[in-house]
Order: C-alpha cells, then sequence, then structure tokens
C-alpha cells in the first residue's frame, strides 16, 4: 500500500491543480494522499471531489508555518475538516501574515538592488498563497540568480536575508488550531532542519509537550539511517509515525507522488489514529 501524507498543489507552492495532483496520484497508484498546502485549505474541495471519482482514499490536511527557539517549524495537520471556523480564521490570519512577510522580503531584497520582487513574487503567484519559491521563480526569470537553488542558498533560505520567520506563531498554537479541527498534528520532515542532535530532542519534547501527535519518519528520498534514527526517537517519545513525498513539482523526479520508503516496522502508523473516520470526513 503506497500512503504519501504530505504534498502541495498550485493553492501553494505546488505546480498542479489539486485535480491534477490526485490524478498524478491515482497513476502512480497511491492508495491514501493527503493534500497538505502551505498554510492553504483553498485546494482541498477540489482534491476531495477528484478523489471520490477516482475512488483514492484522500485526506485532508494542512502545513502550517510556526516557530520555535528562532527555528521555521512546520507542522502537517492530517484528517483535519477544513472548514472549522476556530481553523478557517487561523488561516485568513496566517495569510496576512504571508502578505506582510512577502513586502518586507521584498523591501529586504531591495535594499541589496534587487527591484520589483514584491510585485514580481505577487504576480507568478496569482491566486496561490505567496511563499518564497515564488520569489525565487521571480529571480531567476530576471537572471538575479541562475537556478532556484541558488536563489535559497543566498538569499532566500534559513538564516539567508529572505528568511522571514518572526511573525509566525508558535508550536502550541498551530497544534491547537489542528486539534481543534479535529486532527492529528505532525512534525514535519525533521531533518531538513539541521538542528544538532540536543536541539533536536528539545524540539520533540517540546512537541510532545504541546500535544503534538506523530512526526514525519519518512520525509521523501531520506538516506535509510536518517529513517532509522528517526523511527526509534519516535518509539523513544512515543509518537505516531508519517510518512510523505512533499511533491510540488513533476520536474523534479526524485520526488514524485508516492515515491516514499515504507515505514520501519516500530512504527506505529499516524493512519491508525483515524481509520475509516478520516476517509468519511473527506466525504468518501
Ligand atoms: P515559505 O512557505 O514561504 O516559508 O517557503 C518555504 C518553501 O520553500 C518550502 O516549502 C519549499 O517548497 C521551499 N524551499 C525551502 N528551502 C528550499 C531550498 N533550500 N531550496 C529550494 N526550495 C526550498
Ligand atoms: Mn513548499
Ligand atoms: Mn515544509
Ligand atoms: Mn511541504
Amino acid at each position: 500500500m503506497k500512503v504519501d501524507l504530505h504534498c502541495h498543489s498550485l493553492a501553494s507552492d505546488g505546480a498542479l491543480t489539486p485535480q491534477q495532483v490526485l490524478e498524478r496520484a491515482h497513476a502512480n497508484e497511491v492508495s491514501m494522499l493527503a493534500l497538505t498546502d502551505h498554510d492553504t485549505i483553498a485546494g482541498i474541495a477540489e482534491a476531495t471531489a477528484t478523489a471520490v471519482s477516482l475512488g483514492v482514499n484522500f485526506v485532508p490536511g494542512i502545513e502550517l508555518s510556526s516557530q520555535w527557539s528562532g527555528v521555521g517549524i512546520h507542522v502537517v495537520g492530517l484528517a483535519i475538516e477544513s472548514q472549522n471556523p476556530l481553523l478557517t480564521s487561523a488561516l485568513c490570519e496566517q495569510s496576512h501574515k504571508r502578505e506582510t512577510r512577502a513586502q518586507e522580503i521584498g523591501r529586504r531584497l531591495a535594499k541589496l538592488g534587487f527591484d520589483g520582487c514584491y510585485e514580481g513574487a505577487k504576480q507568478i503567484a496569482g491566486d496561490s498563497e505567496i511563499g518564497r519559491p515564488h520569489f525565487a521563480r521571480y529571480m531567476v526569470e530576471q537572471g538575479f540568480v541562475e537556478d532556484h537553488s541558488t536563489a535559497f542558498n543566498k538569499y532566500l533560505g534559513a538564516g539567508k536575508v529572505g528568511d522571514v520567520k518572526n511573525q509566525w506563531p508558535g508550536l502550541e498554537e498551530v497544534v491547537r488550531w489542528i486539534h481543534v479541527a479535529g486532527g492529528y498534528a505532525v512534525l514535519a520532515h525533521p531533518d531538513k532542519y539541521k538542528l544538532t542532535r540536543m536541539k533536536l530532542r528539545r524540539l520533540l519534547t517540546d512537541f510532545k509537550e504541546v500535544g503534538g501527535d506523530a512526526i514525519e519518519v519518512v520525509s521523501g528520498q531520506q538516506n535509510k539511517d536518517i529513517t532509522e534514527y528517526f523511527a526509534r526517537l519516535c518509539e523513544e517519545f512515543d509518537f505516531y509515525a508519517s510518512c510523505g513525498s512533499d511533491f510540488h513539482n513533476p520536474n523534479t523526479r526524485w520526488c514524485d507522488l508516492g515515491k516514499v520508503a515504507p515505514l520501519p516496522k516500530i512504527c506505529r502508523p499516524v493512519w491508525q489514529l483515524w481509520g475509516s473516520a478520516g476517509a468519511l470526513k473527506a466525504g468518501l
């Protein structure tokens, strides 16, 4: 059974419409899929409708931006009731913060001599929730940098000038939104934060304390040793385990929908938490 509980559509920084995401997941024989766009549920209705017509077990999800100890941390919410009023008003606030942040990123880049980045990124984002990848695309288009990863390595990535994160809420708050919406909170891609082992343990301790339910033991094409390491931590801290490709774009072939290694045997899969009720929430 192929399970993929983390991916993006055009509603945030993905390249495909929610319908195309579901069609691709179906073609790749994914049997359970969660769409987890950054700070938005705008793609969930279309994804649900497509999942129903294709017979894919669809789990409504989200990836919330938060901060902890000065680090930008992503928390995935799974099996959420996407129309929950507290969640929708919180997302309205997140969207507002994204807009204010985008203006600040634009100002900072302008100071370095890169003009028009805010306007350019806005145009590329269109109706999507704006994020740093839209800035990266504009900077490539303008020839300010040679490619997307250079844009992040030099200007937009962690610790760089365009990494504006102090507006995001803390872990406790985003976990609460997810729980109020009937969902389960998953610490996304724990290897991506590049924390020391000590600091990672502190993060897991704090995530547990605020009621976090699971961690992404498998994220994309990560090394097997890393998976084993997170599986052991998952057991030690008594979390459920999740897995997802973090798919954004069909051009990145190493990261496709459903291309996710199986969870190690010692893990308790996060979908045990919702069982068939999660599918019911999606209207299946
Ligand atoms: P934002 O949601 O605006 O904070 O932007 C975060 C998104 O930028 C992530 O979800 C990735 O899609 C992308 N991203 C972050 N770091 C990198 C990187 N080093 N290279 C390419 N894309 C990245
Ligand atoms: Mn992204
Ligand atoms: Mn993320
Ligand atoms: Mn993601």
